[in-house]
């Protein structure tokens, strides 16, 4: 098998018109297409030119490169997890069994706590960002982060196992300025599934 060295867009487990009529099929292909194809592009083009660099033993503005790097990374690797923790309309959403289901009602008191936590945290993101859920490895408590852009505020080695992206460029063509709503129709869609089987990868 070829090493993978760049990074490459994912295809989604689902058909584009699969979330109406929580996400259209319009937004959501903009979404993956044009959106999230642009942090592919970029997190791409910035390792092709440090590899330039590094043949040619050229200067690089290391702030600035990383910077950028970083935060196309971050968008690459949120989107790929975002698209994993959703369902077809009809196929997702509800109260949480198993293990994600036990661990929320261990941390949160019971799922509409948590539920509630995780909407306010999305919905107060300054500008644009992301509520994720996630595991603390030393403590092994499930941890709400609102993650500003795609990269600030991101926990290290946290285990990211569910993420609702509040970008504008998320919900727009459908919402328009109203986010709440967008975050209210999420909770139709989350593959608890997926979730569940992130948070026994993480925890064992
Ligand atoms: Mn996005």
């Amino acid at each position: 098998m070829e090493e993978v060295r760049l990074y490459s867009l994912p295809k989604l487990k689902y058909g584009y018109g699969d979330l109406v009529p929580h996400i259209s099929e319009e937004q959501l292909t903009i979404h993956h297409d044009k959106h999230h194809q642009a942090y592919v592009t970029g997190a791409n083009s910035i390792l092709e030119k440090l590899d330039k660099a590094r043949r040619e033993n050229a200067e690089l503005d290391m702030k600035s490169t990383l910077k950028e790097l970083c935060f196309h990374i971050g968008g690459h690797l949120l989107h790929s997890k975002f698209w994993g923790n959703l369902a077809p309309a009809g196929k997702g959403g509800g109260t949480p069994g198993g293990r994600i289901g036990d661990e929320i009602v261990k941390e949160f008191g019971t799922f509409d706590r948590f539920k509630k936590e995780f909407s306010q945290a999305a919905n107060s993101v300054e500008g644009s960002g992301w509520a994720a859920l996630s595991v603390c490895m030393q403590t092994r408590r499930p941890i709400i982060m609102q993650i500003e852009k795609h990269n600030v505020n991101v926990y290290p080695s946290f285990k990211i196992i569910m993420v609702l992206d509040v970008w504008e460029h998320a919900y727009y063509i459908d919402y328009r300025n109203l986010r709440g709503k967008f975050v209210d129709a999420f909770w139709n869609i989350v593959d608890w599934g997926a979730v569940d089987a992130r948070i026994v990868k993480a925890l064992g």
